[in-house]
């Protein structure tokens, strides 16, 4: 087996790892999928905070929400479209529209084909696609009265600490948010604009907690990026997430070469297709179901990530705690949680994952476990 096939097989072990679940439990294969109500819709949430990143700045998100409807059960997905990847929700729910004559025929039980399926008939939109993924893994979790969790194989107790974020915004802004995000152990501090220096000396002036650090793209230069993150270093950092522009994977393993921190990739990690080329340049990699579209992708990354000697992280976009929800309930899987989208939120519709001194509390309830607030 040549590394290209080896890789291959390593990606479909956890999609593998669930069939081998599903077919274990009897009386699924008779059941008739006559009848599968879907309905793709635009949510808007508010936030607390107006959010800036180097991306962009907004009062307000609109994700994409699904509703799967059959043998009298239904299960919710969501998925929040990425400005980065020149998405957004109304785009993002006219495809689900799209294909609706394919979904109506399709079997929920058979999610692997079905979602294979979706991959070919729709170019890009992955929050989409992860809305549709959420919605039908939540289903089948509900079908079988299992969390979503148990359905995996993983357990509760393992999931890790989830780190709260702290957007861009001014110094008086920053400490107030520091401040209000007192509980949590560890804070992720998005930088990348000229605002940097700033930016740290506002959080180090009310807390000693240790930092991660999201550049988000921001440093365009591979000297200016050794200088920062060495300077981040000494400010009490324990790793720094993608320095520099995505396609910048040269530049990215020199500065590598010459940093102590790791460097995590998050915008140069699209699926799992993409990790082989970044193991040189990155010792981990932020996976987000928005971003791959859906748990099954994300799972592949996982274990891809794994099988490459590389750290994992989950992440998650601003979004209900449906989306938020259904990533924490792999987050046994991997060595770093930022799972804190819904967290920002105003009115969030849900409720599900819950954070206890920090660390993530997955429900019991069967599939996603979320219920309305
Ligand atoms: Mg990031």
């Amino acid at each position: 087996m040549n590394r290209r096939e080896w890789i291959k097989t390593t990606g479909t072990l956890g999609v593998g790892c669930m069939a081998a679940n599903l077919g274990s439990l009897p009386a699924l294969a008779a059941e008739s999928q006559a009848g599968c109500k879907w309905e793709p819709s635009v949510m808007r949430l508010n936030l607390r905070h107006t959010w800036t990143t180097t991306m962009s700045s907004s009062a307000y998100r609109d994700t994409i929400y699904v509703r799967l409807t059959s043998g009298g059960v239904t299960g919710l997905g969501e998925g929040a479209p990425i400005v980065r990847y020149h998405e957004n929700a109304e785009e993002g729910r006219r495809a689900i529209e799209s294909i609706l004559p394919f979904l109506d025929g399709a079997n929920p039980w058979q999610f692997e084909k079905l979602m294979a399926q979706v991959f070919q008939r729709v170019d890009g939109q992955f929050a989409a696609k992860a809305a549709l993924d959420i919605a039908i893994l939540d289903w089948v979790g509900k079908k079988l009265d299992v969390p979503l969790y148990r359905f995996l194989g993983l357990d509760a107790a393992d999931a890790p600490i989830t780190t709260f974020s702290i957007g861009i915004d001014t110094p008086e802004t920053t400490r107030k948010k520091v401040l209000e995000a007192e509980s949590f152990p560890v804070l992720k501090i998005k930088v990348g604009l000229d605002t940097d220096e700033a930016t740290m000396a506002a959080v180090r002036s009310v807390t000693k907690k240790p930092l991660r650090v999201d550049a988000n793209e921001g440093w365009k230069d591979k000297e200016e990026a050794v200088r920062k993150i060495n300077w981040l270093e000494s400010q009490g950092v324990e790793f720094i997430e993608q320095p520099m522009p995505a396609d910048m994977i040269e530049e990215t393993r020199w500065v590598r070469s010459h940093v102590h921190l790791p460097i995590i990739a998050d915008e140069a990690a699209v699926n799992a297709r993409a990790l082989r080329k970044l193991v040189e340049a990155y010792d981990g990699v932020n996976v987000k179901l928005d971003k791959c579209g859906g748990i099954q992708e994300a799972l592949r990354m996982i274990y891809v990530a794994k099988s490459l000697g590389m750290k994992t992280m989950l992440g998650c976009m601003v979004s209900s705690s449906i989306s938020v929800t259904a990533a924490a309930h792999l987050s046994p899987l991997v060595d770093y949680a930022d799972l804190d989208g819904n967290l920002l939120l105003a009115n969030d519709p849900y409720r599900g994952v819950t954070v206890q001194k920090g660390k993530l509390v997955l429900p019991d309830g069967p599939g996603l476990g979320v219920r309305t607030q």
